[in-house]
């Protein structure tokens, strides 16, 4: 059974920042609104009492707004939230209601952004309590004024101004709310803004490696994951994957330092980024490791790139301070169905182990069971299929370092 505070409970703003800054606006919105109340009761010469009020109000208000500046804690700010609640829904309201022209007057508005307002600001057990209280205040000025014949004549003197009084009332606080609810919806946009950029700069830790933007091994799992399920769902023909290792890494960092080094991994990012189309997906998968995953793409076209890409590397300097060519060796594998993303990655680099062991500055596709079609000779698009070992050796060989 649900006890009744538990109805309450989550209601308010539970964001400190968040409630701060509503309050903000809604303390401005009412200083508004009892300006320009004051005006008019001085406009149409109210009763002095009335005027009282309206300078009370002001100057409750203008303090609020002054220890939420001078003092930002926590204790403070709900402080202020509870004497808002209390003095403005408990007191200041019900006094505007029967000095300010009683059912006539913007104070039957009040009530209910008042009402609002404590529902969103105050934690639980207070904010029923204030709520309550509030709502008997208000209750009581309307069952008095219903009783008491003249009692709300007494201060004002409504006669010929009754609709006026309406009118100018409505207007006022019309424009109140109106207010609030513009700063409101520019207040949640902004933060939305701010919300969304932050979301996006997580989500871009979380994804991508600080060092060469590429993406990171965690994003990979995840994307092979997704590429697998295409698949299976027949919303993907199929997918290939490309993996390269630059050679001799170690000895590079050894003789031209760590920074030289962080250079090749940037460039040669850069390089896969342009070489690749705009769906493909570059990770680095380790220290000087790359993996590339190709939707659509079978292993033929597959290891075209990866041919393109080891020969763009072995002709850019991919650091101002190395002037021997640095190459890289690759590893191309397609999906076959069934297969799970730590098993595409096995696969895949395996045939850059290959690529390695055979004397790296080379790509190698080997697919399996049947027999290969293997680029013995590359030259811009056009490719010669030549059935043999399965692997590619190209006649150029990596540096010694
Ligand atoms: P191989 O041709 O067989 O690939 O030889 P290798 O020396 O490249 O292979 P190995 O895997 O032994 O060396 C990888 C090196 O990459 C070791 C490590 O110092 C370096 N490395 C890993 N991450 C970074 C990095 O972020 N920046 C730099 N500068 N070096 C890195
Ligand atoms: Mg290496
Ligand atoms: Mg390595």
């Amino acid at each position: 059974m649900k006890s009744f505070t538990d109805l309450f409970k989550g209601t308010g703003i539970e964001d400190a920042l968040l409630k701060k800054e509503f309050f903000s606006l809604i303390l401005s919105c009412s200083l508004f609104t009892a300006i320009a109340f004051l005006v008019e009761a001085l406009i149409f010469r109210k009763h002095l009492l009335c005027v009282a009020i309206y300078i009370t109000m002001i100057s409750f208000l203008s303090i609020l707004v002054f220890a939420g500046k001078k003092d930002e804690s926590a204790f403070m700010q709900k402080k202020r939230y509870i004497s808002y609640s209390i003095l403005m829904g408990c007191v200041l309201i019900p006094a505007v209601y029967l000095v300010g022209g009683g059912i006539y007057s913007g104070a039957p508005l009040f009530f209910m952004m008042a009402g609002v307002f404590v529902l969103l600001l105050l934690d639980n057990a207070l904010m029923i309590g204030v709520f309550l209280f509030m709502m008997f205040s208000a209750g009581f000025v309307y069952i008095l004024d219903y009783r008491t014949e003249g009692l709300v004549e007494r201060f004002t003197d409504l006669g010929g101004k009754t609709y006026l009084d309406i009118g100018i009332s409505t207007i006022i606080v019309g424009l109140s709310i109106g207010f609030f609810l513009r700063q409101l919806t520019k207040f949640f946009d902004e933060n939305q803004d701010k919300a969304n950029e932050l979301l996006g700069r997580i989500e871009n830790a979380a994804t991508k490696d600080p060092l060469s933007g590429a993406y990171n091994r965690r994003y990979l799992m995840d994307y092979l994951e997704e590429c697998i399920k295409q698949v299976e769902n027949d919303k993907l023909h199929t997918f290939s994957l490309l993996m390269f290792d630059i050679d001799h890494f170690k000895n590079i960092n050894d003789k031209y330092g760590h920074l030289a080094g962080d250079d090749c991994i940037k460039n040669l990012v850069l390089i896969l980024k342009s070489s690749l189309r705009s769906v493909d997906v570059v990770t680095r998968y380790g220290g000087e490791e790359f993996i590339c995953v190709l939707p659509t793409a079978e292993d033929t076209p597959a290891f075209r790139r990866a041919e393109q890409i080891r020969v763009a590397v072995e002709n850019t300097q991919l650091s101002a301070d190395i002037d021997k060519t640095i190459t890289v060796s690759g590893g191309v594998f397609m999906y076959k169905p069934g297969m799970r993303p730590e098993e595409l990655i096995k696969a895949v680099d395996h045939n850059l182990y290959i690529a390695k062991e055979s004397g790296r500055n080379q790509i190698v596709w080997h697919d399996g069971g049947i027999p290969p079609l293997v680029y013995a000779a590359y030259s811009g698009d056009v490719l010669e299929p030549v059935q043999n070992s399965g692997r590619r050796f190209t006649d150029a060989s990596a540096t010694k370092f």
